[in-house]
């Protein structure tokens, strides 16, 4: 008996660019590959998902060379589900529309070999809907067409019945279309268009990077020919091109259009990059630092009060007590506090409750607002290990018996350096961000405070904003409020003032 290991494709889209666009079924596909094979406009998001084990091929194709590969990626697909591998196709989009999905899948039945289908959302339409236009509109448009743009102008039979197709359906989306448009727009009017007919074309839609360009069927090519629009694009063609007006939504957030660079620890990072994209900025993410967990051993027992001062220092806390076969009854009653509400929640998502939250990090403040007299007081402070001494000094001058208890470092991530100093001198980067003082010197020893001289440095509090120009730096502005929404807040303030 045949007992060799049966291995599964899965044909799975992947959306048109915009991660937060894959299913949740394309995700844990991505998830459990033990092989993804991708193309050219699968985002680097998304393979992010894969296990870090997993074997990556990336089969992008030039339009050009097409036919060719087609039949390497079947024989690609076949040999690795062969193996016993659980392979994940990942393609553009919708697997089914224009993707050749269904070749692929001939092969693997051909092969006798399982696969499934993981329909995505298709550029076709989601494209057209983030540069604002519905493809279909009630009044303006009761049906849509998705047709090919790749076909060969040269060709004696053209497969596309344009005699049909150019009045058959209210609204005409073309993909690949850009390099033909000349001749699509020929057909179209040769066809019962009329040329006051609204076009538009939308390229890398769904991305920081979309850009939407409108005209007439009279007037499309030429502004395609001046402005020197390319692909990928969608074209659509329809009345319904007018709801744009109204319906902008995607480029007209805050932020659009704005590269900005974050500089936090990587695992520190999420939350300052989910809202600056949230407000349509592209995050340009410098892991300047990454945080190691230090081994410690002392006891944590027998205090009055422990205060954390960073989401990183509680995860490296209770991380630390569990290795060492304790938990958080070795804390036993003494109080909690924890600097900023983003550590307050850590502490709070793991079943505790906080007694005290100061919103701002300045020594200052948080003795002001201290629950009760310090005075003879043990207070615990898990910390970074090159953390500013100035809170437990301002503590035991108050008479308090304080311990910092180092249960992390930062250390300098110096790899991606080159390329952010490349993008930084060559002015593609708008603004960057400084969270803390670690984050500015790390910044400034791996790219050079040259290299921040055109670029707007916005700190999230004074003492950033001191370092930063201590290195050299001009500050354009602080954040009023010292957290993550403070210093974004101040970004789209300044960003607003500037348009
Ligand atoms: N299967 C894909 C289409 C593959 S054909 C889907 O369902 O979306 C590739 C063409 O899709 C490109 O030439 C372009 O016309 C279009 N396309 C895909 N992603 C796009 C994007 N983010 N922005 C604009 N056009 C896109």
């Amino acid at each position: 008996m045949d007992d060799s290991p049966i291995g599964f494709v899965y044909l799975v889209g992947a959306g048109p660019g915009d991660p937060g666009l894959a299913t949740a079924k394309a995700l844990e596909c991505i998830r459990r590959a033990d092989c993804l094979v991708y193309d050219r406009l699968v985002g680097e998001r998304l393979l992010g998902h894969a296990r870090p084990d997993a074997e990556r091929v990336y089969v992008g194709k030039q339009s050009s060379r097409h036919t060719l590969r087609q039949e390497e990626i079947n024989r690609l697909l076949v040999e690795k589900a062969r193996a016993g591998k659980v392979v994940c196709r990942l393609k553009g989009g919708d697997p089914y529309v224009f993707g050749r999905g269904g070749e692929e899948a001939q092969a693997l039945r051909e092969a006798g070999l399982p696969f499934e289908v993981v329909p995505g959302i298709t550029s076709a339409i989601a494209v057209p809907a983030y540069a604002g236009i519905p493809v279909t509109h009630r009044g303006v448009a009761s049906s849509f067409a998705v047709v090919t743009g790749h076909e060969d102008p040269g060709k004696t039979e053209s497969s596309i019945r344009w005699e049909h197709l150019s009045t058959g359906a209210d609204t005409l989306i073309f993909l690949m279309g850009v390099e033909n448009l000349p001749y699509i727009v020929g057909q179209l009017q040769a066809h019962g268009r009329g040329p006051e007919t609204p076009v538009a074309l939308v390229r890398w839609g769904t991305t920081p990077a979309q850009e939407t360009l409108v005209g007439t069927l009279a007037d499309i090519v030429l502004r395609v020919r001046e402005s020197g629009f390319g692909s990928p694009a969608v074209t659509v063609v329809g009345d319904v091109v007018r709801l744009r007006e109204s319906l902008r939504w995607f480029d007209t957030r805050p932020l659009f259009g704005k590269r900005i660079l974050v500089t936090r620890a990587r695992d520190q990072a999420s939350e300052l990059v989910a809202q600056l994209e949230a407000l349509g900025a592209e995050a340009v993410e410098f892991p300047v630092i990454r945080t190691a967990p230090l081994e410690w051993e002392e006891p944590v027992g027998g205090y009055d009060w422990l205060l954390f001062t960073s989401v990183n220092g509680v995860g490296c806390f209770f991380d630390r007590l569990r290795a060492l076969g304790r938990d958080v009854r070795a804390i036993g009653n003494a109080r909690l506090g924890a600097i900023g509400p983003a550590t307050a929640a850590a502490l709070e998502a793991r079943g505790l409750r906080v007694d005290f939250v100061p919103e701002q990090f300045v020594a200052e403040k948080v003795l002001e607002h201290f629950p009760e007299d310090p005075a003879g007081k043990r207070i615990l402070i898990p910390r970074a290990r090159e953390a500013r001494e100035v809170l437990p000094q301002r503590l035991s001058e108050r008479g308090a018996a304080v311990r910092a208890l180092p249960v992390y470092e930062t250390l300098p991530d110096t790899e991606a350096a080159g390329d952010i100093r490349r993008r930084l001198t060559e002015g593609s980067v708008d603004a960057v961000t400084f969270t803390s003082s670690s984050t500015v010197r790390n910044l400034v020893d791996a790219v050079g405070a040259d290299a921040l001289a055109g670029v707007t440095v916005a700190c999230i509090g004074p003492i950033t904003a001191d370092t930063a120009r201590e290195l050299g730096l001009a500050v354009t502005f602080v954040a009023e409020e010292h957290t993550i929404p403070g210093l974004v807040r101040a970004l789209v303030r300044h960003c607003s003032s500037e348009r």
